[in-house]
C-alpha cells in the first residue's frame, strides 16, 4: 500500500486525475490530514465525494510510525522513539520555546558520516527515511502535542508548532530527493503550511548535495557543521572532511549569498582541549570574514560513546566575546534535552526509554 504521506500535493492531483476524480479534491485532503490534523479517516470525508473517501481509504496508508515511548526532560523537550514498520527505530525531538515549539526531525536510521562526537553515527548507516517517514514525525508529534493533558506541553498546548529542524539522526542532503519532497509538504499552504523561513536543514558539509539543494530550494535556511577551522584537524573528528575541504564549504556559502539574503548559520560545536582555544576564536573569525554568516556555538553534549569532554559556560562567553569583536552575530546554544539524551549529537535511538 502507498502511504498518503509520500505524496506531495502535484502526486496527490496526479492520483486523481488517473482516478477519475476532479483535482480540484487535493486541497480539501491535505487541509484535513495536515492543516487540521484530523486522524484518518472519518473526518477525511468532510468534503469529500463519497467514491473519492472509499478510494482514498483502499488506496493509501497513512503514518508509518508508531509511538514506542518518550521521555520528558525537565526543561519540557521531549525525545519520541518511533518505530518504523521495518522494526527499526528513529527519534525526533520536541523542543519548547517562549514562543513555539520546534521539532527537530530525522532523515535516516543511523548515519554513514561518521562523526566522533555524534552519538548516531556509532550506528552506522541502516537506510534512509522515505518521505512517508520524515513527513509522519511532525504529523505524529502534533498530534501527540493536542493530546496530552497532564504534561509540560499542557501549558504550552497553545503555543505554535511553527519551526522544523533537520538536525536530528542522519544527513539530510544523503536523504535530498525524499528530504525535498517532505519540505513541500510541509510548505504546503493546503498542508502544513509551515513558512519556509521556519524549516532549517544542518549539514556536515556534503557540498554535491548541498549544491543541489541550493538549486532545488535557493531559500531554504542552511545550517552548516564546521567545528574546526584546519582541513587535517577537522577530519579527525569528521570524515567527511577528507572529501569535501573548509574551502569547498565556502564556495558553497559565496553560491547561497549569491542566490538568498539568507544568512548561513555556522554552527561550532565547542570541544574542550580540541577547538576551544582562543587562537581558534581568531581563526574562525579570519575564516569567515566577510560572509553573511551567523554563529553558531554549542557547548559539546558528553556522551557515553566518546571521550570529548564539554567546555565550561564562561569560556564559551569569551570565546563567543572574539567572534563578537569581529563583528559576527553569535548565538550561544544550550541544548535543551541533554538530561534525556535529546541534544545535539545524543541521538542513538536506543529502546532504552
Ligand atoms: S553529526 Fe550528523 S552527519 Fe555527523 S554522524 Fe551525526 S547525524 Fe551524521
Amino acid at each position: 500500500m502507498v502511504s498518503f504521506f509520500d505524496l506531495t500535493q502535484e502526486e496527490l492531483k496526479n492520483w486523481l486525475l488517473n482516478n477519475n476524480f476532479n483535482i480540484v479534491h487535493s486541497k480539501q485532503c491535505f487541509r484535513n490530514i495536515y492543516n487540521l490534523n484530523l486522524p484518518p479517516w472519518n473526518e477525511l470525508a468532510s468534503g469529500l465525494p463519497l467514491g473519492l473517501e472509499q478510494a482514498i481509504r483502499d488506496h493509501f496508508s497513512f503514518t508509518d510510525l508508531s509511538l514506542d515511548s518518550f521521555l520528558i526532560s525537565k526543561d519540557g523537550s521531549t525525545k519520541f522513539l518511533f518505530k518504523l514498520t521495518d522494526g527499526n527505530f528513529i527519534e525526533s525531538v520536541a523542543i519548547p520555546e517562549s514562543k513555539r515549539i520546534t521539532v527537530c526531525i530525522s532523515s535516516q536510521v543511523g548515519c554513514r558520516q561518521g562523526c566522533k562526537f555524534c552519538a548516531t553515527s556509532k550506528l552506522g548507516l541502516k537506510r534512509s527515511l522515505t518521505t512517508s517517514e520524515i513527513v509522519s514525525q511532525v504529523w505524529m508529534i502534533k498530534q501527540w502535542i493536542q493530546t496530552q493533558s497532564s504534561h509540560p506541553f499542557l501549558a504550552l498546548k497553545h503555543l505554535p508548532l511553527s519551526n522544523i529542524v533537520f538536525m536530528g539522526m542522519g544527513e539530510p542532503l544523503d536523504n535530498i530527493d525524499n528530504v525535498y519532497k517532505a519540505i513541500n509538504i510541509f510548505i504546503d499552504e493546503f498542508g502544513f503550511n509551515f513558512s519556509l523561513k521556519r524549516i532549517s536543514l544542518s549539514t556536515a558539509g556534503y557540498i554535491p548535495g548541498l549544491l543541489r539543494m541550493i538549486d532545488l530550494i535557493p531559500n531554504l535556511p542552511i545550517a552548516i557543521s564546521l567545528h574546526e577551522v584546519d582541513d587535517t584537524r577537522r577530519a579527525t573528528i569528521m570524515p567527511i572532511a577528507k572529501k569535501y575541504s573548509i574551502d569547498e564549504i565556502l564556495k558553497a556559502i559565496e553560491k547561497i549569498e549569491s542566490v538568498t539574503k539568507n544568512e548561513v548559520l555556522i554552527q561550532y560545536v565547542l570541544i574542550k582541549d580540541f577547538n576551544d582555544s582562543f587562537d581558534h576564536a581568531r581563526k574562525l573569525a579570519s575564516l569567515l570574514k566577510g560572509r553573511r554568516v551567523k554563529i553558531n556555538l554549542i557547548p559539546f553534549n558528553e556522551n557515553s560513546f566518546c571521550d570529548f569532554k564539554t567546555v565550561e559556560e564562561s569560556h564559551m562567553i569569551e570565546f563567543s566575546k572574539i567572534l563578537f569583536s569581529h563583528g559576527f552575530r553569535v548565538m550561544i546554544r544550550f541544548s535543551k534535552g541533554a538530561d534525556i539524551s535529546g541534544a545535539c549529537g545524543q541521538l542513538s535511538a536506543k529502546k532504552t526509554l
